[in-house]
């Protein structure tokens, strides 16, 4: 697996202080091979080492990364960019019903997966209602209707009788009696009538990509002019579905993609390729043959799925604590320098928090334990009240904290709704923490030294 590889080739970096060339090659190797392993597609794969190759050499240099862990970050950071970086959300209609139709190849899980969405719509307050336009296997039908009967949402079908396979061979698509065009298009005046604000329509498949089939979901599209048409592609396919996906592409088009049968042992390949090759989105995953076994596609995880787990998402999260902390330091070596000001220090302040309780920051300062409890008491509230303290300052006040006299601190206390006392107490407390600031400084040297990463 590419997290096998990837261990064993970053444990070759591990003691050295800096990629070089050679180094940055012979990990794309590894994790070239790891990704043909794994089913993607060999132009994606060239496209991806090119994008990573390029940023390992062109590598901020990380005081706190060791070449080890910026490969892994580069990697995982540049896989989730590829599997679409931020997770897309289903657009619905602004004028109901919205209508989503689902193609793909026959046993790729749409069926399955109309019950699956309709169940995920139906729970967030929507009215689905599930059209079924498989006409061509004979109990495509009734198998969305038991799916749909699952999911609580009814199935507006031909009527029983009215149902008569499609021929399989050439010729055109027979109109009228069981016509999956005209099930789609009568579908839309069901749902308005019976108010149903999305409407799910399932295609028929073939196991092979057909013309007939293209045509008849380009009829189809044509005749309900879908605000998402889904691409669902069975992710056990591997190197199959780049090919499928074009085809599809081009003879219905999609707005996005949705990957099945991920609980199988299929390593995601498939979904970076297609996300590569399409530049569609993949909005949704399955992974399992029942309706809740379902879920909005994150590209985040699914990088790690790719990566494997265990040791390389470790590193992973290693890495990045290692670079907040890298970030953190600059922050404090900040707020060591004799000159800071009110400002720096509410600016730091409101830096760290992101980070969580500034405690946390404290603790990675060599010799903060005597600050702790002070800086303990500085919570996410008392912060806003701070931040509401400084903005009432006027610069001259931010810039040196000396000048603010008596009347002064009652204006500012006034100013920003609160007390005097909670005025003084700021900037008393900006004194000692300057001061012990200083000292720390002066004792450790903060910003020369090499930051603890590892
Ligand atoms: P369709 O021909 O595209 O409509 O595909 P179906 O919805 O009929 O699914 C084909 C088969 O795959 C059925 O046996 C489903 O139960 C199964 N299936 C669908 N989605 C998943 C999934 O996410 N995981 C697994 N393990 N099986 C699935
Ligand atoms: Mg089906």
């Amino acid at each position: 697996t590419l997290s096998d590889r990837l261990t064993s080739v970053l444990s070759n970096l591990r003691g050295k202080g800096k990629l070089t060339d050679a180094d940055i090659d012979a990990t794309a190797r590894e994790i070239r091979v790891a990704l043909l392993e794994a089913d993607v597609a060999l132009p994606v794969v060239r496209a991806f080492i090119g994008q990573i190759k390029e940023r390992a050499k062109g590598a901020e240099v990380s005081q706190a990364l060791n070449p080890a862990q910026q490969v892994v970050k580069i990697v995982n950071e540049e896989l989730v960019e590829i599997l679409g970086g931020e997770t897309r959300r289903l657009r619905l209609a602004k004028n109901p019903p919205t209508v989503i139709m689902l193609a793909g190849l026959q046993g790729s899980g749409k069926t399955t997966l109309a019950g699956k969405l309709a169940l995920w719509l139906r729970k967030q307050g929507h009215a689905p209602l599930l059209v079924a336009c498989d006409l061509q296997r004979p109990n495509a039908v009734t198998q969305l209707q038991v799916v749909g009967e699952r999911a609580g949402v009814p199935t507006f079908a031909p009527e029983p009788g009215n149902v008569s396979p499609a021929p399989l061979s050439e010729g055109p698509a027979p109109q009228g009696v069981g016509d999956p065009v005209d099930v789609a298009r009568r579908s839309l005046d069901e749902a308005k009538r019976a108010q149903h604000d999305v409407v799910i329509v399932d295609t028929a498949g073939r196991l092979g990509v057909d013309e007939e089939m293209m045509r008849q979901a380009a009829d189809i599209r044509d005749a309900v002019t879908p605000d998402e048409t889904l691409f669902v592609v069975d992710a056990m396919i591997g190197q199959d579905a780049v090919t499928t996906a074009e085809a599809f592409r081009d003879g219905v088009g999609f707005s996005g993609v949705v990957l099945t049968k991920l609980d199988g042992d299929a390593r995601g390949g498939a979904a970076l390729s297609v996300r590569h090759v399409t530049g569609e989105p993949i909005l949704f995953a399955s992974n399992g043959e029942k309706l809740e076994d379902f879920d909005t596609f994150h590209p985040d995880r699914m990088a790690s799925r790719i990566l494997g787990m265990g040791d390389v998402l470790t590193l992973i999260e290693q890495a990045e604590q290692a670079f907040d902390q890298e970030k953190a330091e600059q922050a404090a070596a900040k707020l060591g320098t004799g000159d800071m000001t009110l400002e720096d220090f509410l600016e730091q302040m409101l830096a760290v928090r992101k980070m969580g309780p500034i405690g946390n920051l404290l603790g990675m300062l060599p010799g903060a334990g005597q600050m702790k409890d002070q800086l303990a008491q500085v919570d996410d509230k008392h912060l806003d009240r701070l931040q509401a303290i400084i903005r009432g300052m006027t610069p001259a006040e931010r810039a040196d904290p000396k000048v603010i006299n008596a009347s002064r601190r009652q204006r500012i206390a006034r100013g920003s709704g609160v007390t005097v006392r909670e005025v003084n107490d700021l900037v008393n407390r900006f004194y000692e923490a300057r001061k012990m600031m200083q000292q720390m400084a002066g004792r450790f040297g903060f910003g020369g030294g090499p930051g603890g990463g590892g």
